[in-house]
């Protein structure tokens, strides 16, 4: 592939001086599986960045920090992830391709490949998880929703990925992907989130579609017209329907619009149920 020089880098320092010192032809590296699948032609360096010490999950108050470098099983399994939000991030990462993949692949990389068909963007956005990177200025931190409005791959030709924090919620998360069997990539994916207030009405909604085939993003107008109503399968339904017109769909080589626009109606109304069963412990 071009590659002339393999470096390990030993702390965040290290990377970014390495990074820079290539300008423009090194390239981070973490799990692989993404940048094994193409590297610009003009890398000649590669930085192994999963020897800089980012590895490791702990709790935050009722939320979560995962370093960039911890991979997508080893959050499915620890114990800090499954007791966030009654283990709605370990259970997505039990979505996410297959076993093998998910040893090597790292939360860094999937954050920062994005891929709109992936289904871990979908989540992030949804949980209002927030990224803290640093180059040799600065350390700065955006929610990821905001991250992928900006020019995110520019920014991390010069910058490191070094944790992703999620936020406390008072309520339920639930997740569902249509794919064509278990390992395969999305066709379509949502993250709805709820809580209650005291009188049992929604005191706020989060849904996040994905893989429609743009990357994930949140659909506000459907969380709007969810907040402050009564959870009932009247109002998924109804919230299903608000979700046909809604949201933006397109055609690609796995799905066609008109065939996303009712999946993503059918997976949202399901999500809803099951976060409203969650927040109310009948799930
Ligand atoms: C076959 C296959 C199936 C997949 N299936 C799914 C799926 O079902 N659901 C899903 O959500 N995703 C899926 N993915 C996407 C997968 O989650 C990501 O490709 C993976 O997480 C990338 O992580 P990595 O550590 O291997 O990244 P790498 O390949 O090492 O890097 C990917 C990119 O991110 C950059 N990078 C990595 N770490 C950092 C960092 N800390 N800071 C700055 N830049 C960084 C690299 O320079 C590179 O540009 C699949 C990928 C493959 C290849």
């Amino acid at each position: 592939m071009g590659i002339k020089r393999f470096h390990y880098a030993r702390d965040v320092e290290e990377a970014l001086s390495l990074l820079a010192a290539y300008e423009g032809r090194g390239a981070l590296l973490a799990g692989g599986v993404d940048l094994a699948r193409g590297l610009a032609p003009e890398v000649e360096g590669l930085i192994d960045v999963t020897t800089a010490g980012l590895a490791g999950i702990s709790a935050d108050g009722g939320g979560l920090r995962v370093g960039a470098t911890t991979t997508l099983e080893a959050i499915r399994r620890s114990q800090e992830a499954q007791g966030y939000l009654g283990g709605f991030l370990a259970k997505v990462m039990g979505h996410v391709a297959t076993l093998p993949l998910r040893n090597m692949a790292t939360l860094g990389g999937a954050v920062v490949s994005a891929h709109p068909w992936a289904d871990i963007p979908t989540a992030l956005v949804a949980l209002g998880a927030e990224a803290v990177w640093q180059n040799e200025e600065l350390t700065e931190k955006a929610s990821v929703e905001e991250l992928y409005r900006r020019p995110f791959r520019a920014i991390f030709r010069r910058a490191l990925l070094t944790e992703v924090r999620f936020p406390a919620w008072d309520g339920a998360f639930a997740f569902e992907k249509v794919a064509r069997n278990a390992g395969d990539i999305a066709l379509i994916n949502c993250a709805c989130g709820l809580g209650l207030d005291g009188e049992g009405k929604i005191a706020w909604a989060r849904v996040a579609i994905g893989a429609t085939p743009h990357r994930a993003k949140r659909l506000t107008a459907v969380e709007d017209f969810l907040t402050d109503e009564a959870p009932s399968e009247e109002l998924w339904a109804e919230a299903a329907h608000k979700m046909k017109t809604e949201v933006e769909v397109g055609d690609d080589m796995r799905a066609s619009a008109e065939w996303r626009r009712s999946a993503a109606a059918a997976i949202v109304r399901r999500a809803l149920d099951r976060a409203a069963k969650g927040v109310t412990g009948d799930a």
